[in-house]
């Protein structure tokens, strides 16, 4: 390639032989079927090699499409072109009087990107993004578009499918009415004496419910409530109000942060943290998590405490969230309701791969699965064994890309033979 391609965080140059921005579904179409090796770029988003091609391979690009986004009131579904980015598709939304059921943190990454991970928001109630996807429509490896829907067999492994059957090209999701959430913040929340029925409660007394810590000192900085005005809100005794508006990473200006202290507005102005009208932060940072069965939240927490120094030293914050079972067979949520340990780290490869694996090894009797797009160490032969419908994936990848067009060296691991 000439042009030099990274990631949004930049720890990831792409080899690609060729980068490719076709303008058109016919383009795209004859461009696979001509390719040996394809894998498409979303909005960069992923800290780790699961869009890279390889140097043999081709990267393709889809934010030159046209943009689609048509909402069917009636239906209230959207069906959007897989490379808008999920600001422009809630901003559309919401101005037909609804809404997506919930958000990623940063509202500025791809839609395909992002249901192809397994992104997700907060919420005992709320699934992963994944869950609002209706009908998936791909361009396969010999050029040919296939639809897959909800009552479709092959539907579990085709929405968080990490790139590995096709080129996405639009994806219909479901909506609700439009809603207005208020984000109330407190601070100090001990870990200690926190039991998993407290933390249950903590987790599930709002619509969507983040904790924030540095690990400098036990417990947690921050908890973030976002609830929703049409539903009933419940006191929370578990920390005190903040008094200033705050940012996840603490010192940071709060102005890039979502509106705080309870002023209501509109879903998509309130269930990201970060502002879609800012870019959140330079990319100066490298991102893992684990879900874990949420059972085990407190015990993985007090594990993670264990070694509190060790991740305090090149932690910028850690963010616990909760997300509801789903049936995507591929998603790091599948089959069980899910606590999510998030860890916002400095952006020093060679100093947070050490915790990582240090980290990895204190949560590994908690059936860790790693986010599909972030930075982790689990050999891809113990993941393999966390994913009960791995088999099922594989053969429809097989079905689907008999040439493996669409494998890359991260995707292979993980299919293993
Ligand atoms: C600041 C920041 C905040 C984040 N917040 C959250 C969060 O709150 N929750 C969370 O769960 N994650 C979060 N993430 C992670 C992020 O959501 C995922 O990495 C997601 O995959 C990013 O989407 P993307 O379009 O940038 O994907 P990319 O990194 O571009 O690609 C990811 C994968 O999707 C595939 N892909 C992309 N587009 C297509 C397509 N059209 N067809 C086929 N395959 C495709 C790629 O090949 C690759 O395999 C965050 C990341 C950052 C940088």
């Amino acid at each position: 390639m000439t042009e030099t391609i990274t990631n949004w965080a930049g720890n990831i140059t792409y080899t690609a032989k060729e980068l490719h921005r076709p303008y058109s579904l016919d383009a795209i179409r004859a461009l696979v079927a001509g390719s040996e090796r394809v894998r498409v770029l979303g909005s960069g988003h992923s800290f780790n090699g699961i869009a890279e091609p390889g140097p043999e391979g081709v990267l393709l690009s889809i934010a030159g499409l046209p943009p689609v986004i048509d909402v069917d009131r009636t239906a209230r579904t959207v069906r959007v072109s897989g490379g808008v980015r999920y600001a422009e598709l809630a901003r559309a939304v919401d101005a037909h009087g609804l809404a997506l059921p919930n958000m990623a943190s940063l509202p500025h990454i791809s839609v395909a990107g992002s249901v192809a991970t397994g992104t997700h928001g907060s919420g005992v109630g709320n699934g992963a993004l994944a869950t609002s996807v209706r009908e998936v429509e791909l361009v396969t490896g010999d050029g040919s578009v296939v639809v897959v829907g909800r009552d479709d067999e092959r539907f579990g492994g085709a929405v968080t499918s990490l790139g590995a059957l096709g080129v996405v090209t639009a994806l219909t999701l479901d909506l609700e009415p439009s809603f207005d959430v208020e984000q109330h913040l407190f601070t100090e929340l001990p870990l200690d004496g926190l039991d998993f029925a407290a933390f249950e409660t903590v987790m599930a007394s709002a619509y969507s419910v983040s904790l924030f810590t540095d690990w400098r000192a036990p417990g947690f900085r921050q908890v973030w409530l976002k609830r929703r005005t049409d539903q009933p809100s419940a006191d929370f005794p578990w920390a005190a109000p903040a008094t200033e508006k705050l940012h996840p990473v603490p010192g940071m200006p709060a102005v890039n942060c979502t509106e705080q202290f309870g002023v209501p507005g509109p879903w998509h102005q309130r269930l990201p943290h970060f502002r879609a009208e800012f870019t959140p932060s330079s990319g100066a940072e490298l991102q893992s998590e684990y879900l874990l069965p949420r059972r085990y939240a407190v015990d993985a927490l007090h594990a993670v405490d264990g070694i509190r120094q060790t991740v305090a030293s090149v932690l910028q914050t850690c963010e616990v969230r909760t997300v509801a079972a789903d049936e995507q067979w591929l998603s790091p949520s599948y089959g069980r309701d899910t606590v999510a340990l998030h860890f916002t780290w400095i952006e020093d490869t060679a100093a947070v791969l050490p915790v990582v694996r240090r980290l990895e090894s204190a949560l590994d009797a908690f059936e860790p699965r790693p986010h599909w797009g972030k930075v982790f160490a689990v050999p891809a032969e113990v993941l393999r064994g966390r994913y009960p419908r791995l088999a099922d994936f594989r053969a429809l990848a097989r079905e689907l890309d008999p040439g493996r067009k669409f494998a890359n060296a991260f995707v292979q691991g993980i299919l293993g033979a």
